[in-house]
Order: C-alpha cells, then sequence, then structure tokens
C-alpha cells in the first residue's frame, strides 16, 4: 500500500480517482510489475497527477519507470461550460487550460521524479510511434467517442502478453456515465479476444493480455 504521506497527497490532488480505485490500481500495477520485472509503466492522461502517485508508487517499489502521457490542455468534458471544469487550471495568459504546472507539483512533493517521466503531447501520435513493451497500461484518457477509440487503437498493442491494461470510467449502464470508455475501449478489448477480464473495482476494469 502507499505510505500515508503518499496516499494523503494523493487524496489532496485534483482529479477524479476514487480513494478505493486507486487503491485498486495500486494492486493491479504490483501485481503486473511483478510478472513483467524490467518492463516500464505507461498512464494515458495524467490531469494534475492524482492517480500518478500510486502507480509511481508501484514504479519505484519495482524500479520501473512509469511514463505519464498528457497533453495537459484537458479533456473535452474538463473545457468551460461542462461539469468537470476547473478554472484554476486555465492558463489566463493563454485562456487554455494547463495542468502541467500541477502535474510536476505533485510529482515533486510525492518524491517521485526519478520513476516518473511526462510525456506532452498528444496520446494518438506518441502511441504510433511508440515500440518499447509495456507490463502495464492505464488509459484514463478523454472520455470523447473519437479519442478513446484511438486511445485503444494506438496503445493496447503495447501491452506485452501477459501485461495489463487498466480501464477507467467503465460504465455499463449509461444512466452511470459516457460510453465510449466502455464502448470504444473495454468491449473491443474483450471482443478482440486478446484480453481477458481479472477484477473491478467501481468504474475501473483489470485485463490481462493473453495472446
Ligand atoms: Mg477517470
Amino acid at each position: 500500500m502507499l505510505s500515508e504521506g503518499r496516499r494523503s497527497l494523493a487524496l489532496s490532488t485534483r482529479g477524479f480517482m476514487p480513494a478505493e480505485e486507486g487503491d485498486a490500481l495500486w494492486q493491479a500495477a504490483r501485481a503486473a510489475t511483478a510478472a513483467m520485472p524490467g518492463m516500464p509503466m505507461l498512464e494515458l492522461g495524467s490531469y494534475c497527477g492524482r492517480s500518478t502517485v500510486w502507480l509511481g508508487d508501484v514504479a519505484e517499489g519495482a524500479g520501473v519507470l512509469l511514463f505519464a502521457l498528457d497533453h495537459h490542455r484537458g479533456s473535452e468534458e474538463n473545457q468551460a461550460g461542462w461539469d468537470h471544469h476547473d478554472i484554476e487550471v486555465v492558463d489566463e495568459r493563454i485562456g487554455k487550460m494547463d495542468t502541467l504546472p500541477f502535474f510536476r507539483a505533485t510529482i515533486h512533493d510525492a518524491g517521485l521524479e526519478d520513476s516518473v517521466v511526462g510525456l506532452v503531447g498528444r496520446a494518438p501520435a506518441i502511441g504510433a510511434a511508440w515500440t518499447a513493451p509495456l507490463s502495464f497500461l492505464f488509459i484514463d484518457g478523454g472520455h470523447g467517442e473519437e479519442p478513446a477509440r484511438l486511445d485503444y487503437e494506438r496503445w493496447t498493442p503495447h501491452v506485452a502478453v501477459g501485461g495489463t491494461l487498466a480501464i477507467h470510467d467503465v460504465f455499463p449502464d449509461p444512466a452511470e456515465g459516457g460510453r465510449p470508455p466502455y464502448e470504444q475501449i473495454y468491449l473491443r478489448a474483450l471482443a478482440s479476444d486478446c484480453f481477458e477480464e481479472r477484477s473491478a473495482a467501481g468504474s475501473l476494469r483489470i485485463l490481462t493480455r493473453t495472446r
């Protein structure tokens, strides 16, 4: 488990990862890095670094790197006028969101700068150029149809066989949340016959790559 200090830092960081799901994410990442030693982990959608603290703690313990990817301009559901908008993360000079300074502060304060590598840019472009197999991929990116589809297509092939795919905001019941992470990532992964579901916690789903 996380130390008390890191856990309270994570819980005081902006973001949308409930404590129990963060702990489940930590457990799944621990198992994945133990099964595939030496392989890096990657998080899609780091925002201000809340879930990154749980995953960075695992990376540090396993002696591997966690790549934390985000364009830091906010997903569509974070923009002005949407439910998850936070005015304090807007860079007034340019009138756009910029969560990178918040992310940097979180990783610094967590003492995780040696284990967490921030990647700033668009996930589909980086995914198309990426070559390293991953022990653990956590998808918590844009919740629109196209971002979710592209995260699935460009990133899940990089999960090593035996590695883990974790997906956040999976809502089988439309009354509970948006469809794209469920339809474009979770259902497609299961339909591919390359992934099997291992566990679930809240809206978090943990899958293993089987072939
Ligand atoms: Mg999420």
